[in-house]
This record gives C-alpha cells, structure tokens and sequence, in this order.
C-alpha cells in the first residue's frame, strides 16, 4: 500500500483536529489544499497563527477579545446592573448583532453535562459568582440554549445565585426548543429578551 507523502499525512492529521472532520473529509481537504494558490495558503496559515495569538477570553466576562478586559466589560455606558450568560463567545455576537442588549455578559464556554461528565467546575460559573459579589448587579438573564443542557444549566445558576436576591431571569421561548441562540434572528432575540421571565 502506497504511504501518503509525509507532509500531506501531516496535513490530514491537522484537519482531523477540527471538530465533525473525519478521515474521508480531511484528506479532500488535505489534497485541495496543495491545489491552492500558494498565496492563499500563507494567508490561512498566518491567519490561523494571528487568531490563536492575537485573541485570548476575557478575565472578567470570558468572551473572546484582543484586550482585556474586553471593550464591553470596559464600556462605563453599558448597563452595569444586568449579566446575560451565554454558553459561547459566538452567543455574545449574536446578540451584539440585534444591537438593542446594552447590559453585559457572561460566557459559560460550556453547559453542565453529567452524559459527558462536565459538573460546574467545568464551566466558567465560579467568576460569574464573583462578579456577583460587587453589589452592582441587580439582575442576571440566563440565556443558556432550550436544551435540555442548557435548561439544567439554567435552573443550577438560579438555584446558586437567587439567595442572593438577584432577580434571575430566563429568555422567553420565543427561541423553540433545541434552538442555538447562534441561529436565531435578530426580531426572535429581541423578542426573547423582552419576554424573559423570573425563574
Ligand atoms: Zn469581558
């Protein structure tokens, strides 16, 4: 059986990493690859470079930004009283998109899973806990996803955080169940937001 030249072997092995990309899928993209302009190849490798040095989660909030803290946990005009928690930095642009959220924001990088053993010292709950300690927040909107992760992740943080008496809130199911707050557009999400209800 005929070997793959090393560097094209090295070149599948790279796509494997990537999350859904099997055998079959990184060896098509391997090979498309070294039919590529050459100049396009620099360009996504120095861009894959730039985007792992340049980009790192904020100290604060957990989003991804080139600074931190980040420009919306620095921002004074921003709604200092109310934390939207997300699971993804991705959440965080969707709802920047819709462009009517002016509060703050709080990344999980994650739900709690017992199927795939993450508990809560998995996911960035510890740091929203501490941020709630500053007496400046009076309300904090769960926008973890409708499923059934995301709604036990929900029900964990109001459990933890309403004996402190900040109102916790959850999105109205504007968003149908299973949906990605990444997939919903933008009139859902406002309306999502607008609707929440106290947990
Ligand atoms: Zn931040």
């Amino acid at each position: 059986m005929q070997q793959y030249p090393q560097p094209i072997a090295n070149l599948i092995d790279s796509y494997k990493k990537l999350p859904g990309i099997g055998d079959k899928t990184a060896t098509r993209l391997a090979f498309y690859t070294i039919d590529m302009d050459e100049d396009d190849v620099t360009k996504f490798a120095q861009n894959l470079i730039a985007a792992k040095r340049d980009l790192h989660y904020c100290s604060i909030c957990g989003n991804i930004t080139e600074q931190d803290p980040c420009e919306i946990c620095t921002d004074k005009t921003r709604d200092q009283s109310t934390i939207l928690v997300v699971e993804q930095p991705k959440d965080v642009m969707s709802m920047e998109r819709m462009n009517d959220y002016h509060g703050l924001y709080h990344v999980l990088h994650g739900v709690l899973s017992p199927i795939e053993g993450l508990g809560p010292e998995d996911i960035n709950i510890t740091s929203l806990i501490k941020r709630l300690q500053k007496d400046t927040v009076k309300e904090v909107i769960v926008a973890t996803n409708a499923t059934p992760e995301g709604e036990a992740t929900a029900r964990y943080i109001a459990q933890l955080i309403k004996p402190a008496g900040i109102k916790v809130t959850r999105l109205a199911h504007g968003l149908s169940v299973g949906s990605d707050i990444e997939y919903a557009d933008e009139m859902t999400l406002i309306k999502a937001v607008e609707g929440r209800q106290e947990m």
